[in-house]
């Protein structure tokens, strides 16, 4: 089968070949042309199977069929996705399939600022790529009108339920004209997910790929035994004896993820975190760069890695075993997608043993066990609380690590910014280049200080001395404000400047001064450059 047989016109066809795109994956095949006959489509499948490509093609070539009426375009197409990842992800891959069409699309996705997300709506788009936070926001400010809207896309809807995001969803449905084309996708089908279906669709062509236990076979899977204290050891020397472009390394928790990041680095590995508590700043940062390969090891939990595209991955690594069986499979398929091989390495301690079996029963096959490597496991016993209960030393760690960062802060309101520093949990561009101060990595740290916290910072009472805007003093001090004013994005700027006023009644807020997204040197990502 090929893409031409399914129906599709010369533009899209031709920015299919040029991304690379040889066949249809089955996914393609089975909702392509239905799709664009205008059928509603229930897509049964997961991030992997080509399903951007199943839906985002039919609408690209029926808003071509139909050009947008003279003026500000109006949205024809929504596709509602449950993460920032996937938003940027899923507009990425419109703006390539479209590259050969008058078609214009944007994404917006919360924990940056909403200037220029309303900017780009106020000049018009047919395709619109939204989370429902970000959405729920600008519709209610009246940004948003989807009166002329023609398609529909659910994507993930599922994990829209996991995230809690189902009652925003049915919200935003309320919001759409009751004739229009939906496109469902959703990996498993739970009670609350069918009813939606029931209520949403009529009369779909029902497609199901890659069902979650069926492990990809293209990839090559083996396990080390590896004690916990020397799974950075190993991790390393794979990293220099193997061939490893890229690998995604997954953690069980977000201490553990900057931990192994910054053991990687003092290897001299070019190592990242991303996780949740990363800004959205940062963990574009740490994405862009491995993408662009400055990182070799991605170092995620398995909530930040998510729904992260990233082609012709080389190696997956578990860290740690998870414990729910099915994530090892949604973690492997990370690797060996669209046709590549791949390799999915896990490091398994005593304590992980029976996660392991539970794994090997849900894959019905037993994973390869490398024995022969410097550090074989040697604790054969399990971590005990002083009450003599089994823990999990992982979270036992984490939550040691959190209890001290807080009293950190407590005791001083730099120390706590001093101890994330001293975590390097991110590549430190700074650290590579040997600059001659110590100046931190903006990037560093479990929470790191965004392009509004640097902004904010101008008011810091430490700096109000010097006559000079608190934000480059503070840089050139190798500090970065108070904690206060460390506070991730995600915090309304108002309510901060609110507090900031209190305290500096001199250094307000400028009416000029910038949203903190409008400050090119930070916020100038590349996805900020994908329209037409
Ligand atoms: P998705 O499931 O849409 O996230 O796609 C997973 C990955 O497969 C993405 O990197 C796509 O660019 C890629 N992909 C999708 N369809 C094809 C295809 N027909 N041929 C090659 N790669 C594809």
């Amino acid at each position: 089968m090929t893409f031409e047989e399914l129906g599709l016109i010369p533009p899209i066809l031709r920015a299919l070949t040029d991304y690379g795109y040889e066949a249809p994956s089955p996914i393609q095949e089975a909702a392509i042309p239905p799709a664009l006959e205008g059928r509603d489509v229930l897509g049964c499948a997961q991030t992997g199977t080509g399903k951007t490509c199943a839906f985002a093609t039919p609408i690209l070539q029926r808003l071509q069929a139909h050009p947008a009426p003279k003026g500000v375009r109006p949205i024809r197409a929504l596709i509602l996705t449950p993460t920032r990842e996937l938003a940027l992800q899923i507009q990425e891959n419109i703006a390539a399939y479209a590259k050969h069409l008058p078609l214009r699309s944007t994404v917006i996705f919360g924990g940056v600022g909403q200037n220029p997300q309303v900017e780009r709506l106020k000049r018009g788009v047919d395709i619109l790529v939204a989370t429902p936070g970000r959405l729920c926001d600008l519709y209610n400010q009246g940004f948003l009108n989807f009166s002329k809207l023609e398609t529909f896309v659910l994507d993930e809807a599922d994990r829209m339920l996991d995230m809690g995001f189902i009652h925003d969803v049915r919200k935003i449905l309320g919001w759409l004209p009751a004739q229009k084309q939906t496109l469902f996708f959703s990996a498993t089908m739970p009670q609350e997910i069918t009813e939606l279906v029931s209520s949403l669709l009529h009369d779909p062509v029902r497609v199901a790929v890659d069902p979650i236990s069926s492990p990809v076979e293209v990839i090559d899977q083996s396990v080390y035994f590896v004690d916990k204290v020397n799974k950075t050891k190993l991790l390393a020397d794979l990293f220099r004896k193997d061939e490893i472009q890229n690998a995604l390394v997954f953690t069980r928790t977000k201490h553990g993820a900057n931990k192994v990041a910054g053991e990687l680095q003092r290897a001299g590995i070019p190592a990242a975190a991303i996780h949740g508590n990363k800004s959205q700043t940062a963990r574009q940062q740490a994405l862009a760069d491995f993408k662009a390969g400055r990182v070799a090891a991605l170092v995620a939990t398995d909530i930040a890695a998510r729904g992260l595209d990233i082609e012709a991955l080389s190696h997956v690594f578990n860290y740690n075993m998870p414990d729910v069986p099915e994530t090892y499979v949604h973690r492997i398929g990370r690797t060996g997608r669209a046709g590549h091989t791949g390799v999915a390495i896990s490091f398994c301690d005593y304590s992980e043993k029976e996660n392991l079996r539970g794994i090997e029963r849900l894959i019905n096959k037993k994973i390869r066990l490398v024995s022969d490597h410097p550090w074989p496991m040697q604790v054969f016993e399990l971590t005990r609380d002083s009450h003599g209960r089994v823990v999990c030393a992982e979270d036992m760690e984490a939550k040691a690590a959190s209890r001290e960062h807080k009293r950190a802060r407590s005791m001083s309101p730099n120390a706590g910014h001093r101890a994330h520093h001293a975590d390097a949990s991110t590549p430190s561009r700074a650290g590579q280049e040997k600059a001659p101060r110590q100046r931190p990595n903006p990037l560093a740290g479990e929470r790191i200080m965004d392009a509004t916290a640097r902004l904010l910072s101008s008011r810091a009472p430490a700096n109000r001395d010097t006559g000079r805007t608190g934000a480059p003093q503070a840089r050139q001090n190798g500090q970065q404000g108070t904690r206060k004013q460390q506070r991730p994005a995600s915090g309304g700027a108002a309510r901060r400047g609110r507090g900031d006023q209190r305290r500096s009644k001199p250094e307000l807020r400028r009416s000029n001064q910038k949203d903190s997204t409008e400050q090119p040197s930070l916020m100038k990502p590349y996805y900020l450059n994908d329209e037409k």
